[in-house]
C-alpha cells in the first residue's frame, strides 16, 4: 500500500462551509489525494504547492473571491487541471460566460448525489489526463530534440502572430537570424556529437541573452531564429552585437579534447507596419539576404538590412 498514495490524483476543494468540503473529503479520499481549502485565496496558496491538482471542485459564492474568480485565477497556476463549480444557485449567465472563456469545465448542482459526483469526479480526471497528453504532444511537436530549444514550426506560428499583433498597429519587430561559422568544420574535426553539443552550447548562451515575451528557436542546421517584438532596428542591432561578441568570447566545451572558439554571422531585419513587410516572409527574407551579406564580407559580423534596398 505504501505507494498508492503517491500515485493518487490530487483533488482540491474549495468551500467555506468546513461541513462541506469534511463530506467531500469522506467521499472522495479513498480514491483521490483530497485537499482542502475554506476561501479562494487559501486555494491559490495551495496550489502553488501542488501543481500537479488534477481536478478542482469549488463553491461558488465564498467570502473575499468568487468561485468563478478564484478558478479563473487558478489557471495560470494549474493551467492543466480541470475545473469545476460545485453550487446551490447560480447564475446560468455567469456560468455560460465563464464556460465559454475555458475558465471552468463543468457545474455540479448541490445537493449532490454521492454516486452521481464520484462519476463526475472520476470522469474529469480523465479528461485531466487528456489535457496533460495532449500537452505533451504539443510541446513534442514544437521543440527540437537536439538543443531543447523550439523549432521551425514554433517560430513559424510565433512570427505569423507578433505580425498580426504588432506589425499591424506598426509597433516594430526584429528578427536575428543566426548562423554559426564554419560550422562544418566542428562535425569534420570533432564528429558529429561534438557538434549536437556545441550547438546545444550555443542554444544555452543564446536562450539566455533574451527577454521576456522573445523567443529563440532552431531554425533549421546551425542556423537560429531569434524574434524581438517591441524592437527597432537600432535596439536591435545592438542585442545582435552583444550576442555576436558573446559567442566569439565564450568558449565550447566538447566530448573529448579542449574547449573549441567558435563565431556567429547575424542577419537583422525588423518590420514596422505592414506597408513595409506586406508578409511575415519578408521579414525572413530581408533578414536572410543580411545574414548573407555578414558571410560573404568575412563572417563573425552583424548586418542590418536596409529597409528600403533589401525590398524586391
Ligand atoms: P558558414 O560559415 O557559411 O555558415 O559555413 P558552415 O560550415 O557553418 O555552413 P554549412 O551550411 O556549409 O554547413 C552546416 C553544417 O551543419 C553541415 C551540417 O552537417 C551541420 N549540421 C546541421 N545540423 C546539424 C546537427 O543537428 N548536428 C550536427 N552535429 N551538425 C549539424
Ligand atoms: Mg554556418
Ligand atoms: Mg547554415
Amino acid at each position: 500500500m505504501g505507494n498508492s498514495r503517491v500515485n493518487k490524483i490530487k483533488i482540491l476543494c474549495v468551500d467555506d462551509e468546513t461541513s462541506v468540503v469534511e463530506a467531500l473529503r469522506r467521499l472522495l479520499r479513498e480514491n483521490f489525494e483530497v485537499l482542502t481549502a475554506t476561501s479562494g485565496a487559501e486555494a491559490l496558496k495551495l496550489l502553488e504547492a501542488h501543481p500537479d491538482v488534477g481536478v478542482i471542485l469549488s463553491d461558488q459564492y465564498m467570502q473575499g473571491m468568487s468561485g468563478i474568480d478564484f478558478l479563473q485565477r487558478s489557471r495560470t497556476v494549474v493551467p492543466n487541471a480541470v475545473r469545476a463549480i460545485l453550487s446551490g444557485q447560480i447564475e446560468l449567465r455567469q456560468i455560460s460566460e465563464a464556460l465559454n472563456r475555458g475558465d471552468i469545465h463543468r457545474l455540479i448542482l448541490k445537493p449532490w448525489d454521492n454516486d452521481y459526483l464520484r462519476i463526475q469526479i472520476q470522469e474529469a480526471v480523465t479528461t485531466h489526463g487528456t489535457l496533460l497528453e495532449k500537452n505533451r504532444l504539443r510541446q513534442l511537436a514544437i521543440t527540437d530534440p537536439v538543443t531543447g530549444l523550439s523549432n521551425h514550426r514554433f517560430f513559424q506560428e510565433r512570427l505569423h502572430e507578433l505580425w498580426r499583433r504588432d506589425v499591424g498597429k506598426s509597433i516594430p519587430l526584429s528578427l536575428l537570424m543566426i548562423d554559426i561559422d564554419n560550422f562544418k568544420a566542428v562535425n569534420d574535426d570533432f564528429g558529429h556529437l561534438a557538434g549536437d553539443q556545441v550547438l546545444s552550447e550555443v542554444a544555452v548562451r543564446l536562450t539566455s541573452s533574451i527577454h521576456e515575451g522573445e523567443t529563440v528557436s532552431r531554425y533549421g542546421g546551425e542556423e537560429f531564429a531569434m524574434l524581438l517584438p517591441h524592437t527597432d532596428g537600432t535596439q536591435s542591432r545592438l542585442r545582435a552585437e552583444s550576442i555576436r561578441e558573446a559567442v566569439a568570447k565564450a568558449q565550447f566545451a566538447i566530448p573529448q579534447g579542449d574547449p573549441i572558439r567558435l563565431t556567429v554571422s547575424v542577419g537583422v531585419a525588423t518590420a514596422t507596419s505592414h506597408a513595409d513587410c506586406k508578409r511575415p516572409s519578408d521579414l525572413i527574407s530581408a533578414a536572410d539576404r543580411a545574414l548573407y551579406r555578414a558571410k560573404k564580407q568575412g563572417r563573425n559580423q552583424v548586418i542590418v538590412a536596409d529597409p528600403t534596398l533589401d525590398r524586391n
